[in-house]
């Protein structure tokens, strides 16, 4: 069945989550965050008879969970959309929310402001058409996705779900899998001495340049490595350096911010066993040389069957709905669909079109919105039962 999509709805809607600013406080320091949207869409999902939750996941960032109890019996489906934005800096027209030619403007219009529209207007669409789903529906608006997802990672621990679409915005791709990362901190060990004294300075810094030529071959055999079918190869960037004190002193310690991108498949373990081998070697060529290296974030990699009932549900949706098959793709980022697959729930990615993400112009494609949110509508509706 088809449920209809009550357009002049949406659009209102995303409007005024375009017209609020969200911009995330841990990317621009003092910009507001979640807290107005946040009451704004709790607000919303109240009125059309949600049980609304806002949490706090951290100091003054904001949650949002509505949920549409099922009569029982039936599979629970979350969908997940983040209500952070970056910053504005640049932008001419950061909270203007027109619309021209179709596309609608502003910060957060497709990253992913017009997602959490169609989330709102699919919920409204199942419950003004009377449907009553046998599973729940939970939305989940969340906070600080653009920076270190505390929102979603918090949303994983206290709610669960048969399956989950996270709403970025995909043009209309089925996103199964996608690379993950780890930071590393390396930091290498000199010895300080005045310039003058070779005999007993050990030089952090030119220490840290045999290391980072190995490193440079490392990254050009990890592209080199069979690629993931769809995230592509492994790879790693040596980020941040930063060595010495004073011209006239030899350099004590070096030190290297590195990020190593994991391809589905790869660990935690392996990753940091590459790195280790490579200080034991310089270690072992030259016993002055001596290095630590830490590991201060990971984000695992992301990678759901094809066979999947989710994604095999959302293929033939949006096949039914813009009359082509779509593609399976990966995301070139990170996403907070890992958090929730990691925690076992079946998890996809699935949104609009639109451009600009981070840039200074952003805009998301209106028909788009309101196409997604009658494929959100159906395959609520037949994953979670009537
Ligand atoms: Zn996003």
């Amino acid at each position: 069945m088809t449920v209809s999509i009550n357009e002049g709805f949406l659009t209102q809607t995303l409007v005024d989550i375009v017209q609020i600013d969200s911009s995330n406080p841990s990317l621009t320091p003092n910009s507001p965050g979640e807290r107005e949207a946040a009451e704004y869409i709790a607000n919303l999902l109240e009125k059309i008879g949600l049980e609304v939750e806002i949490t706090e996941p951290a100091a003054d960032r904001f949650n949002v969970v509505g949920v549409l109890k099922g009569s029982g019996g039936g599979r629970s489906l979350m969908l997940n959309g983040h209500i952070d934005t970056v910053g504005v800096e640049d932008m001419a027209e950061p909270f203007s929310g027109a619309i021209r030619d179709g596309k609608l403007y502003g910060r957060g219009s497709a990253d992913m402001k017009g997602s959490l529209a169609s989330m709102l207007a699919a919920t409204k669409a199942i419950v003004d058409s009377g449907v009553q789903l046998k599973g729940d529906l939970i939305l989940t608006f969340v906070a600080d996705e653009e920076y270190a997802s505390i929102g979603t990672a918090d949303i994983a621990k206290r709610y669960t779900a048969d399956a989950a679409i996270v709403t970025e915005p995909s043009h209309f791709d089925i996103i199964i899998a996608h690379r993950g990362f780890i930071w590393y901190d390396i930091e290498v060990l000199g010895r300080a001495a005045h310039g003058s004294q070779f005999d007993l300075g050990i030089d952090a810094n030119l220490r840290m340049g045999r290391l980072l030529a190995e490193l440079d071959k490392l990254e050009q055999e990890l592209r080199a490595r069979p690629p993931h079918p769809l995230a592509g190869p492994p790879s790693l960037h040596a980020a941040i350096l930063n060595g010495g004190t004073e011209i006239s002193t030899y350099a004590a310690h070096s030190r290297l911010q590195l990020e190593r991108r994991t391809a589905p498949g790869e660990t935690e373990e392996q990753a940091t066993a590459e790195l280790q081998a490579i200080i034991d070697k310089l270690s072992a060529e030259d016993e002055s040389f001596k290095a630590q290296i830490s590991t201060t974030l990971v984000r695992h990699p992301f990678e759901i069957s094809p066979d999947a009932e989710i994604v095999q549900l959302a293929e033939k949706i949006v096949t039914g709905h813009l009359g082509f098959k779509p593609k399976r793709s990966a995301m070139a980022g990170w996403t907070d669909a890992q958090l929730l697959d990691a925690a076992g729930i079946d998890s996809i990615l699935l949104g609009p079109i639109g451009e600009g993400f981070h840039a200074a112009e952003e805009w998301v494609d209106l028909q788009s919105v309101i196409d997604l949110a009658a494929i959100l509508a159906d395959i609520t509706v037949e994953f979670c039962g009537t």
